[in-house]
């Protein structure tokens, strides 16, 4: 495999992309060729203010570079006019990154309303209104590349993110339908759990861990699932400091739990549960009907007295 990988004449909106990761992925793909909509709300950590800075200053990097890019000041909550910004300034859109992204961190019992709330708005609707907004688009041209940003606080779950670690599991559930309904449009969707130094992991992971988890490590992932030539979809990746794995559900074989012409009974859930739990041997389905298919197969076993 030969060759630099380009986005000459791709338009990329990175949400988010005034400062943190997203920022490095707006570079990044501004220094590859892309046209950049660089849309940052420019508020605090928490989601609170705005400001018009952080987006502008990425712009203008951009510029300095050679590069072209165009900034959009607008919540995520507004996925439309975030992409209109694209229509309005390169007549299309190829490229979504569903990066922008806020903490509420309170343990369990102490989220509020707001707390909960604004999280989901943000993180999932945020998430599914730009990449709405963005479909249509995509799928006239029959090209798009998204990427939705989970985090390993979703996918193992973390003290104090009850409300973010839901919202980044349900990223996760809508790429994964994502990725089945874009296929026949060569739209992929794709998810990157990544770790890197910015301010949301300022105050919570130790100096000397920090400084080796540069955002510029995960760019590269973002770039090359974003590429034409890179077929996956549906894939879910924990990024950070210069390393990437795929992440994927796994089914233990699990254990039959009823006997021919007889109900199930908790005695026999009970007295099953070691081997259903048994991850010695397992499967891996790649789809809702290879997870199916392994129920329908219990079921004719037991009836076939097999
Ligand atoms: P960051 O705070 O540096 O960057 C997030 C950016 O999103 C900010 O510039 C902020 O102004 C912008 N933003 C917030 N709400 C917005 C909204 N409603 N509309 C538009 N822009 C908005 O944080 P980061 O660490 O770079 O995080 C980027 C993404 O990566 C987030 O989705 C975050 O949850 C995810 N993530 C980060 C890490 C990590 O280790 N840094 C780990 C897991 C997941």
């Amino acid at each position: 495999m030969v060759g630099e990988l380009r986005f000459d004449g791709k338009v990329v909106v990175v949400t988010g992309a005034g400062a943190g990761l997203g920022r490095n992925y707006a570079l990044a793909f501004g220094e590859r060729g892309a046209k950049v909509v660089v849309n940052d709300l420019g508020g605090d950590m928490k989601g609170e203010g705005k400001s018009s800075t952080s987006a502008d200053k990425v712009v203008e990097e951009i510029r300095r570079k050679g590069g072209e890019a165009v900034a959009n000041y607008d919540s995520v909550e507004y996925g439309d006019k975030v992409i209109q910004t694209a229509l309005d300034n390169y007549g299309k859109v190829d490229i979504v990154i569903n990066n922008a992204g806020i903490l509420r961190d309170r343990s369990f019992a102490r989220i509020s309303d707001l707390d909960w709330d604004l999280i989901q708005r943000v993180h999932l609707r945020g998430s599914f209104l730009v990449t709405r907004a963005a479909w249509q688009h995509m799928k006239k041209n029959k090209y798009g590349r998204i990427i939705m940003i989970t985090s390993a606080s979703g996918l193992y779950g973390n003290f104090g993110q009850a409300n973010y670690s839901a919202a980044k599991m349900g990223v996760v559930g809508l790429a994964n339908t994502l990725s089945i309904e874009g296929m026949k449009y060569n739209i992929h969707c794709n998810t990157v759990a990544p770790v890197a130094e910015s301010r949301m992991t300022k105050n919570i992971m130790p100096e000397d861990i920090l400084s080796a988890l540069k955002p510029e490590f995960v760019a590269p992932v973002i770039l090359w699932l974003c590429h034409e030539s890179c077929n996956d979809s549906g894939g879910v990746f924990e990024v950070g400091g210069g390393h990437v794995a795929k992440v994927r559900l796994m089914k233990t074989a699990g254990a039959i739990i009823r006997s021919k012409n007889q109900g199930s009974t908790p005695e026999m859930v009970r007295d099953n549960w070691e081997k259903a739990c048994d991850f010695r041997d397992f499967n891996v389905p790649a789809n809702i009907a290879e997870s199916t298919d392994v129920a329908c197969k219990a079921y004719f076993s037991v009836e076939e007295g097999r």
